[in-house]
């Protein structure tokens, strides 16, 4: 195994990623802070994640691990998805994002409230190979927000497998065993094993 440059400078999601990957021996530099906001012009999550490391390959010429999610709702047939950071709005918060989900979802029933978290995360090297690994958790949003850990969507999304719960109402560790980011950094951490 090798040191990767990571792509996100977003602190709760270093916290999880780097919880999953160091125990597993995997060494972490933090994103460079003189490189520039990376614009995610893909269509996909793994056109995105790709286009992070590369950028991240690019100008450290080192091997880089960059990772994008999204939020599929499927009585929304599929938004916000490859654009739930921006959802509200180029720059919303996450209250605008899910003020803006409720809303969309106002009329909409128990039974038809299901949603799935999609992670892909990509590593990129210098020599210019690559991969992508999914990790997914199903589950559906809630009408209200509840819980205060975690961000973003956590507040009204309830993972199958803990409900009544939302992801803002489990614990860190808790959430980093189920989660798509969980699911995503692990399998990457064992293809990482396996190369
Ligand atoms: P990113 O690609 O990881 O930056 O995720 C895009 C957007 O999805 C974020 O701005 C959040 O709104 C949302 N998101 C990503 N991961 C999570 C999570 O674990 N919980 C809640 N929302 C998330």
């Amino acid at each position: 195994m090798t040191a990767f440059v990571l792509a996100t400078a977003n602190a709760h999601k270093v916290e999880e990623i780097s919880a999953i990957l160091e125990p597993l021996g995997v060494t972490l530099i933090p994103r460079p802070q003189d490189l520039g906001d990376v614009v995610e012009v893909g269509d996909t999550l793994e056109e995105n994640a790709l286009i992070k490391a590369r950028a991240l390959v690019a100008h450290t010429g080192k091997a880089a691990i960059a990772d994008d999610t999204g939020l599929f709702v499927d009585a929304l047939d599929g938004l916000p998805g490859v654009k739930s950071a921006r959802y509200a709005g180029e720059h919303a918060t996450d209250l605008e994002n899910v003020d803006k989900l409720l809303g969309a979802l106002e009329s909409v029933p128990d039974e038809q409230r299901s949603a799935r978290f999609v992670t892909v995360a990509a590593v990129a090297y210098p020599d210019g190979s690559w991969f992508v690994v999914e990790g997914e958790m199903p589950g559906h949003i809630g009408h209200g927000p509840k819980g205060l850990n975690g961000f973003g969507y956590d507040p009204v999304f309830i993972p199958s497998e803990v409900a009544p719960r939302t992801l803002a109402e489990i614990s860190p560790e808790e959430k980093n065993e189920l989660s798509h980011r969980g699911h995503a950094f692990r399998a990457l951490a064992v293809a990482l094993a396996t190369r």
